[in-house]
């Protein structure tokens, strides 16, 4: 189904976007790219004379209501962004909800409060009937939430079957997914990914399931710390997480037995304490780390060889800072190779999160081929193939 097949005009349409935006102290949003990526859907819906109603969650209130994560300054945004008035119901079911819901005509457009505000939301069994209350405000449902399409909630999954055949995905979410099932399906080689962040546990899947498409795997940021453990390699008071060296150690071993060179830094920006006035050196990675010490970046031996072998790709994914790029001291290596992939002539894909606050950052969006509203999302499609949000649209 798509969502020009749904005979919208004059009827009601209930959306899950992902409107789940970073917010300052004060309660700013400092990017609107989630917002702004969900316009296409919402204009064409206005445009059919539909009234649009909006849902999505923001943070992770936990199933508690919280004024620091109220949805009212993303519809105060969006009012700016479509020019028109964008109604706000102060909770996403009962009462009030249910009454703006009654009041919305065609061309109107009301955004509900966070979803998250309810327990039911993410855990879908504690209260089935959330599922239903929300998909009794609208006679199609569209969802363009990519950024959520990994989890099976209330309001991404359990919801659809409410609408049996009165369900399609939105424009971001066909676009995403179109994007990145063409170039995974048939990757154009050489291929590379670039996986970077925190955590090896929360990209461990990723990495495994690209042993088997890629030609080579550049590992960076605080997870590569947990694999120069495994390699014996001392890492200070650098991150780590022990637990997975086991898996780490298979990892590699893996790669090596597929023939798929791992590419881990080979140079490091060390600091003395984990904040941007730290003292800080440059260190090759076969020398060490002491005690009283942690990794904060790849060095510059690293970059210039990243740089280099990255030259003849045709295909690049990259997910995650390959360093503590929010502090300036320690966000050359993660811009470096920003850059370094922006020039390239090859499909550059960016796998969401934090590299697209980098890339915004340098102000070079527009030279990437795809640029993913969803990192755990995009993840989990490269690793599985498909995604809880989709397949209950298509059930
Ligand atoms: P993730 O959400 O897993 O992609 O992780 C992103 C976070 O990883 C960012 O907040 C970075 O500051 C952090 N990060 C990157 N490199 C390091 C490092 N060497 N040590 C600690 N944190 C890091």
């Amino acid at each position: 189904m798509n969502i020009k097949d749904l005979p919208v005009s004059g009827k009601k349409v209930l959306v899950r976007v992902d409107f789940n935006v970073p917010l300052n102290k004060e309660g700013k949003i400092t990017d609107d790219t989630r917002i702004k990526a969900a316009l296409p859907t919402i204009s064409y819906l206005l445009k059919k004379d539909a009234a649009v109603i909006l849902m999505s969650h923001l943070g992770r209130p936990k199933g508690q209501f919280n004024t620091d994560l109220s949805l009212r300054p993303c519809a105060i945004h969006l009012e700016e962004l479509l020019g028109q008035k964008v109604e706000f119901a102060k909770d996403c079911i009962g009462r009030s909800a249910e009454k703006k819901v009654e009041a919305l005509k065609p061309g109107e457009v009301l955004l509900l409060e966070n979803l998250r505000f309810h327990e039911a939301e993410e855990n879908p069994e504690k209260d089935p009937s959330f599922a239903k209350k929300l998909a009794s405000f609208g006679d199609f449902y569209v969802n363009d939430a990519f950024g959520t399409a990994h989890r099976a909630h209330s309001s991404t999954a359990t919801i659809a079957k409410y609408f049996p055949n009165l369900a399609a995905p939105g424009f971001l979410l066909e676009k995403e997914i179109s994007f990145l099932g063409k170039h995974f399906e048939k990757p154009e080689h050489p291929f590379y990914a670039i996986i970077g962040g925190a955590k090896v546990s929360s990209k461990l899947g990723v990495l495994n399931s690209l042993l088997s498409k890629v030609d080579a795997l550049f590992i960076g940021g605080g997870m590569a710390y947990t694999f120069f453990k495994a390699q014996g390699i001392s890492i200070g008071d650098s991150l780590c997480e022990e637990e997975l060296i086991p898996k780490a150690k298979d990892f590699l071993q893996e790669a090596e037995e597929k023939k798929i060179p791992v590419f881990l830094p080979i140079d490091l920006v060390i600091a003395d304490a984990f904040s941007n006035d730290a003292h800080h050196k440059t260190i090759e990675v076969n020398q060490g780390i002491k005690m009283g010490w942690q990794g904060m970046d790849i060095g510059p031996a690293t970059r210039t060889q990243w740089s280099n072998t990255l030259e003849n790709a045709k295909m690049v994914f990259w997910n995650g800072p390959l360093g503590v790029f929010e502090f300036s001291t320690f966000a050359a290596g993660t811009n470096a190779i920003a850059e370094t992939l922006s020039n390239l002539n090859a499909v550059t894909i960016i796998g969401g999160g934090d590299s697209v606050s980098a890339i915004n950052n340098l102000g070079i969006a527009d030279k990437f081929s795809h640029i993913s509203t969803g990192g755990g999302a995009s993840l989990e499609y490269i690793e599985y193939g498909h995604l809880p949000g989709i397949d209950a649209l298509q059930a």
